[in-house]
Parts: structure tokens; C-alpha cells; sequence
């Protein structure tokens, strides 16, 4: 009897999801993303063929730091601030994003936003050898992650040295997982906060480890003033 009520469930959600694409197929504004939606539902539907179960997902992201090039991966911090910082509270960005007007302007976006606090100031530049923070673009269906940061630093003085962002479009533009325009510039807000030197924060803060519901909040604001205040 309950797996009859679960098999039901299943069938309301599947239902739900088909109308889902439907709807997405017929909307020419944002069909570019339809192709893995359908991908998305018919892997859900063996899932369910199979498991009888459908499992949601939610997709989250990883912050990787790295003294000089040497890689590892750090574990997740409710510390609002490593001590890596930029020498100064200002960076240059290189867009390394041609064919993705969304996730361009989304991160234009989320340069501007953490301009306005006067905190931080990135600053665009053409020169991408120039460039401190790269921002590119990658399609990955094999990991949870939304978006992805690796910084490298200077060990001897915490010196940020490159910051390289990734905003994966296999979520961000996926209509499954819900992203809307406000979502993925919180998402880029979150990971350019990572390549200035905020850890993740459990309570509301754009550092947030999950989901991408908060835009910067006031105490964002504040961990980047004292991370950069003159020492
Ligand atoms: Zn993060």
C-alpha cells in the first residue's frame, strides 16, 4: 500500500515535470536549455523505471585553494573569511564568455553588485593575461556543483595571486533545477566572493553553500571591509 501511494506520488511529480518541458519547449525565449531538460527527464524517468524513486537534485557548489599550484580541496567553513586577500580591495576580471549572453551579463551583473557595496572593486579588462580573476563558463554534468572557484596565493604573505571562476551552465541554464536570472547572479555574486576570500556562511549571506537564495547581505559587506582594511 505504500509503495502504491509512493508510485502515485512519483507519477504526480513525473507529470509535473513533463508539463515542466512542455512549457519550456514552447517559450522561444529560453529554449536554448531545452535540449537538457529533456536529457534531464528521460535520465529521471529510468531513474524512476528503475529505483521507483525520484530523487531531486540540488545542486551546490566547491571552492578549491591552493598555495602557489599545488591543489587541494578545502572542507566546508562556516568562517566568514579565509586570510587570503588581494593586496588591494581591487581586481582585474577577464570574461572569458563569448557565446553566453546569460552568463555574461550575469556576471557583469554580479561585478556590479559587489561594486555598489564599495567594499570591492572589480574592474573589466580585455587583457587576459593581465587579468586576475578569470571568469569562464563549463557544461558538467559530473559534479554537483553550480559554480566553481580555485584560487591560488601566496603563502608568506596570503597574498591572492589568480582566481578562476566557473559557472557551470549544466544547472545554471537547466530549467530542472530552477535557476531564474536572479538566482545565477547570486551564484556568480557567491563565487566572486570566494576569489576575494570570503569562506562559506551557514546563516543568510550570499555565501551561502547552497541553493544561490541570497544576493550580498550587509554582513557580507562587513567581512570584506575588515578583510581589507589596511594593516
Ligand atoms: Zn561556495
Amino acid at each position: 500500500m505504500r509503495s502504491f501511494f509512493r508510485f502515485i506520488k512519483n507519477l504526480l511529480l513525473l507529470s509535473l515535470l513533463a508539463f515542466g518541458v512542455w512549457s519550456y519547449q514552447n517559450n522561444p525565449d529560453i529554449h536554448t536549455a531545452t535540449n537538457d531538460s529533456v536529457a534531464v527527464l528521460k535520465q529521471k524517468i529510468g531513474q524512476f523505471i528503475t529505483t521507483g524513486n525520484l530523487q531531486l537534485p540540488q545542486a551546490g557548489d566547491t571552492h578549491t585553494q591552493s598555495p602557489n599550484k599545488t591543489q587541494f580541496s578545502s572542507s566546508e567553513s562556516v568562517t566568514k573569511t579565509s586570510n587570503r586577500r588581494w593586496p588591494n580591495a581591487t581586481a582585474k576580471v577577464y570574461l572569458n564568455i563569448q557565446n553566453n549572453p546569460v552568463l555574461r551579463s550575469a556576471s557583469i551583473d554580479a561585478m556590479n553588485a559587489w561594486n555598489r557595496t564599495g567594499a570591492f572593486n572589480f574592474v573589466q579588462t580585455d587583457n587576459k593575461s593581465a587579468a586576475q580573476i578569470i571568469i569562464g563558463v563549463v557544461d558538467d554534468s559530473d559534479t554537483s556543483a553550480a559554480g566553481e572557484t580555485s584560487t591560488t596565493y601566496n603563502p608568506v604573505t596570503g597574498h591572492l595571486l589568480r582566481a578562476k571562476v566557473n559557472l557551470n551552465r549544466y544547472y545554471l541554464q537547466n530549467r530542472w533545477y530552477g535557476y531564474n536570472q536572479n538566482r545565477i547572479i547570486n551564484t556568480a555574486e557567491h563565487e566572486l566572493g570566494h576569489a576575494i576570500g570570503l569562506d562559506h556562511n551557514n546563516g543568510v549571506s550570499v555565501m551561502y553553500p547552497k541553493g544561490s537564495v541570497y544576493t550580498i547581505q550587509p554582513g557580507d559587506i562587513k567581512a570584506v571591509q575588515k578583510l581589507y582594511k589596511e594593516k
